[in-house]
């Protein structure tokens, strides 16, 4: 009955009113990518979630394989489907952003980042996508970069995608970089994890499955004890080995980019629950790892919000606390989001 008066009257409610009683719970997503989408490419349909995961005749080309079950969904029975250029993909996450009332640490090359940052302002953390690649072409050095992140500008160094070169985190030829973010408290978020299945018959031949194991960032934290780490995908399906590196190294955190959406829902429910029972309920943290599929932010939150294992109190910490904790946000900035 209430609820009938309320709705019948909230036409007279002033407008901040009504949109700040609809508006969900502030969200923080780790994890968001500000990419491109080629030309006349066809959708790409990523399984939201993967009914299975690769389903392959060796006689076959992988990569025709995996697109096609991409643009068919022969492998999901729920997909999200990407927009039809660079610029919807843009639109679309925003507004799927503010939909959700979500702030997106958002990595990419540095113009792109900006320009999602001036569209906006408000909800994009600007993050420096990297791996050696952009070192060698696009000039993201440790010189180049300790000056973007001395300006202000980029608060976040990742999404580190090493793994996909074949180099693990504690490798020396990274460490210069570490050294660099720890000594300007940069936090760093690295992919340690699950990359798109069958990754080293796709297009990235150096990408290894033993580099999922969180084991590799070990050497890196006891060398950088000050860095501000987060495992990216939280090192799945590496379980026993993410616990063992949260027990043994309390600074680290990890996200749920990609697993909350696109591995069957058991199991991810079997990997989070596992986290949170084993105590590291206060270190995980939400991240979708939207890429060209801004219905993975929403869908992603859903997976959390629907988790019945979980209290009210452990889902706004994954949702929104952890993070707020891990990016020594203040008091200040966390009142301007509401
Ligand atoms: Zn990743």
């Amino acid at each position: 009955m209430l609820k009938r008066i309320v709705s019948t009257f909230s036409f007279w409610l002033p407008v901040s009113l009504l949109s700040a009683q609809t508006r969900p719970l502030p969200v923080i997503d780790m994890h968001l990518h500000a990419e491109h989408i080629k030309k006349g490419a066809a959708p790409l349909c990523i399984g939201a979630p993967f009914r299975d995961l690769g389903i392959h005749d060796p006689k076959n080309d992988y990569r025709e394989v995996f697109q096609d079950a991409l643009t068919t969904n022969a492998w999901a029975d729920h997909s999200l489907c990407s927009p039809g250029s660079s610029d919807s993909l843009r639109i679309l996450t925003i507004i799927a952003m503010r939909k959700n009332n979500v702030y997106g640490v958002t990595s990419g090359d540095i113009e792109t980042v900006r320009n999602w940052k001036k569209e906006a302002p408000d909800r994009v953390i600007p993050s420096v996508y990297w791996d050696f690649n952009s070192a060698l072409n696009r000039g993201l050095t440790v010189d180049s970069l300790e000056k973007i992140f001395q300006s202000g500008e980029f608060k976040v160094f990742g999404e580190i995608s090493i793994q996909y070169e074949g180099y693990a985190a504690s490798d020396s030829a990274f460490d210069p970089y570490l050294s660099m973010a720890e000594r300007l408290d940069i936090p760093v978020g690295i992919h340690i994890g699950c990359g798109p299945p069958g990754a080293p018959y796709l297009n990235t031949r150096n990408y290894r499955a033993k580099l999922h194991s969180p084991f590799v960032l070990e050497e890196a934290l006891i060398r950088h004890p000050r860095l501000r780490v987060y495992a990216m995908h939280a090192g799945w399906p590496m379980l026993d080995d993410m616990i063992a590196m949260l027990y043994t190294h309390p600074q680290l955190y990890v996200d749920l980019a990609g697993i909350c959406f696109m591995i069957p829902k058991n199991e991810l429910y079997f990997y989070l629950h596992r986290l949170v029972n084993a105590g590291f309920g206060k270190r995980i943290m939400f991240g979708s790892d939207n890429m060209i599929w801004p219905g993975a932010i929403e869908a992603g939150i859903q997976r959390i919000t629907e988790a019945d294992f979980l209290t009210n109190d452990q889902k706004r910490d994954i949702l929104f606390n952890n993070a707020a904790r891990f990016l020594r946000l203040t008091e200040e900035q966390i009142k301007q989001m509401p």
